[in-house]
């Protein structure tokens, strides 16, 4: 089936939906909800505040009377309850005088807002009293969207797609397997995550679709290993006194840690079978360079390696001062190229001659890297930066070329060693514990909206004396479903509150180009404030900004902040990191104020486990631009660690997945690998 063949999707939807990354109907029905909108209990008009999204039973004690406000006409009324009375507004609605009769009882629900010191609830939605009983607690699914596409569209369509072909969700695992861990049928869960009944029944079915993202990669990441066991080392490597040079020559020394892992690298690469690594340090804490001196023994030893980043933006900066350091030094055996998805078709091709015929030697770039066209002399080592996952596929292809190369990857995600040890069962760990000593730690402050003064003003005294700052926004564009910060409306205040100051706005949906150009203007300081989404959550290294202020921190996990709090503090400057919460439900101040105590992303980790009731789970999933799906690693321990005994368990049963039982999670697999792998890898 084709997704124009699901009833309710014409050319046009097609067209919208393929800019959220839906191509077919596997994408759709797996295009969980972003959130879900609950029909709570109506509370009681005096215990309404600013902020809050909710209902609220009352009777029309007010006039409904339209006015035209500009372009705009707006109806207003008044509603009563026992304790007291608010005032609801409709912009563009003068139909609402026919919906709602004065002396009418309605649940009405909305967010409440604060103008000129009063409350009001904006565009309330209106429903019978009995209506909105039969709604109460259940969920409706909010989907991350995009201009012209609505949530109805994709919702009914996911229910034509699941009804026309119920093999979207068919379950994969043995009965009996699935009945022992208490597990829901998959082919419930999909449906129910799109249309949960209720809360326990939404809880099921993602415990369900997590086990599955777990479930599936381990196994994949198993078979694919078993074809592999026991390879020898095709790139010995020897260790030599470029790389010592190189160290000595640096800026700064390196730290401890840093050596240690550096050492560790070196043995790997002179051992008997080829390296499988993975380097956890948390950010800041100095793991490209680690990087590039691997990069720097392999081609002192004759091979070439790739560096791979998850976005464009931090492939080019990873270029640059590898490229830099080779001039620097004066490092004749290195010779870097750039290779990346949007470059013009004539660099592209000159830049895969020079990797086709051996003279480019150190390669960085993104997935591109990756694709059919690529051909390499001589691979020997292959690094993923910044990697949550590790590409099976990605792998797979470069072995295919020949033989298996060192591999390295390098995460900033504090993933608890037992955790680590069953997602990446095939990798040494090595743990970069300790920030470079002269790193002075970043101020944080937690603050609500009333702050926004005083934030503008601390910038621009920040921005006299050469500084830059990031703004983060949970949101591009302004949604009514998700009342919170938006890029695009925030650039504006911030363009007007700090005239003088270049401001410019960047996010995932702009084209590759684009950002590469935003990119390069921030990094070289012509523009001076940045207003983005959590692009630039990964590896961005500006060394020359010093604030970072997250508007709608309480949207994020702490994890996410810290990451985002990285940053900044990178170069000389004491730096600083505002936390504005908007809607502040009960708990945020307390959650946000972790960050302030401490800056250690291990502990961090940790405390978002604790705080984060499962309730939090309804809030926005936030893109996940390098993680799974739905599965979240450091909150979903207990599924992962469930997935990795089940998976054992299969795979000591039956090491091919050859018999009946597993027929149907062979396919499964097959098609998880071949369908699933740009998303997979990277
Ligand atoms: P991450 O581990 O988050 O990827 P980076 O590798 O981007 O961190 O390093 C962050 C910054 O710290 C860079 O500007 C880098 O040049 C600098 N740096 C790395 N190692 C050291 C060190 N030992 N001492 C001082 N600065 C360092
Ligand atoms: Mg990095």
């Amino acid at each position: 089936m084709k997704l124009l063949e699901i009833k309710g999707i014409g050319p046009r939807t097609a067209q919208l939906m393929e800019k959220l990354g839906i191509r077919t109907p596997e994408d759709l029905v797996r295009y969980y909800p972003a959130g879900y909108d609950e029909y709570g209990d109506p509370v009681r008009i005096a215990d309404l505040r600013a902020g809050m999204r909710t209902a609220v039973t009352g009777t029309v004690t007010g006039q409904v009377l339209t006015h035209p406000a500009g372009r705009v006409k707006v109806t207003t009324t008044v509603i009563s309850d026992a304790g007291g009375s608010i005032k609801l507004t409709w912009f563009n609605a003068p139909f609402m005088s026919r919906v709602v009769r004065k002396g009418s009882t309605y649940v009405f629900r909305g967010t409440v807002r604060e103008r000129s010191g009063k409350l009001v609830i904006d565009h309330p939605e209106v429903y019978a009293p009995e209506k909105y009983s039969s709604l109460r607690n259940t969920l409706v699914p909010v989907y991350s969207l995009t201009k012209g596409l609505s949530g109805k569209t994709i919702s009914k369509a996911v229910k034509s797609a699941l009804e026309a072909d119920p093999s979207l969700a068919n379950e994969y695992l043995p009965e009996t397997l699935m009945k022992l861990h208490g597990l829901m049928d998959e082919a419930e869960a999909v449906p129910a995550i799109h249309f949960p009944a209720d809360a326990d029944e939404f809880l099921r079915a993602r415990t369900r679709l997590v086990f599955d993202e777990f479930f599936l990669f381990i196994i994949a990441l198993r078979l694919m290993k078993a074809g592999g066991e026991e390879q020898e080392n095709a790139f010995p490597m020897k260790e030599g006194w470029i790389t010592e040079e190189v160290i000595e020559r640096l800026p700064f020394s390196l730290t401890r840690a840093q050596t240690r892992v550096w050492r560790e690298i070196e043995t790997d690469l002179a051992g008997k079978s080829p390296m499988s690594r993975l380097i956890q340090g948390d950010v800041g804490s100095g793991k490209t360079v680690v990087a590039f001196l691997a990069m720097i023994m392999a081609a002192s030893n004759g091979c070439q390696s790739v560096l791979m980043a998850p976005t464009e933006v931090l492939a080019r900066q990873h270029f640059e001062k590898l490229e830099k350091l080779r001039a620097e030094q004066k490092l004749d055996v290195l010779r870097p190229v750039l290779l990346t998805g949007s470059m013009r078709a004539a660099e592209r091709k000159e830049a895969l001659k020079l990797i086709g015929n051996g003279q480019a030697n150190a390669i960085v770039g993104t997935h591109a890297l990756i694709q059919d066209a690529v051909s390499y002399r001589c691979l020997g080592l292959v690094i993923t930066d910044e990697q949550h996952r590790f590409g099976v596929r990605q792998r797979s292809v470069l072995r295919e070329r020949g033989h298996l190369p060192h591999t390295l990857v390098m995460s900033a995600t504090p993933i608890p060693r037992t955790l680590g040890a069953i997602l990446y069962a095939d990798l040494d760990i090595s743990v970069i514990d300790e920030l470079p000593a002269s790193r002075m730690p970043v101020k944080t402050a937690v603050v609500d909206e009333s702050f926004r003064d005083r934030l503008f003003c601390f910038m621009q005294k920040q921005l006299d004396s050469g500084r830059q700052c990031y703004v983060i926004c949970p949101m591009i564009e302004p949604s009514e479903d998700f009342d919170t910060y938006s890029v695009t409306e925030e650039a504006e205040k911030f363009k007007k509150a700090l005239p003088g100051f270049r401001t410019e706005i960047l996010h995932g949906r702009m084209k590759a180009e684009e950002k590469n150009d935003i990119m390069n203007r921030f990094l070289s300081g012509e523009i001076r404030v940045l207003v983005s989404t959590t692009v630039v959550e990964v590896g961005v290294d500006v060394p020359n900004a010093s604030v970072i202020a997250v508007l709608g921190a309480e949207r994020f996990g702490l994890a996410q902040l810290h990451q985002l709090r990285g940053r900044v503090g990178r170069g000389g400057h004491q730096s600083y990191c505002v936390l504005l919460a908007g809607q502040t439900p009960p708990g945020t101040a307390e959650r946000l104020n972790v960050l302030k105590e401490t800056t250690d992303g291990f502990v961090i980790a940790e405390k978002d486990l604790l705080l984060r009731g499962p309730g939090d789970l309804l809030g926005i999933r936030q893109s996940g631009e390098a993680g799974f799906r739905i599965a979240d690693i450091t909150k979903d321990g207990s599924i992962l660690r469930m997935a990795g005994n089940i998976a054992a368990g299969v795979l000591q049963d039956d090491p091919a997945l050859a018999g009946d039982d597993y027929r149907a999670l062979r396919d499964r697999i097959d098609r998880y690998i071949s369908t699933n792998e740009p998303n997979f890898s990277l």
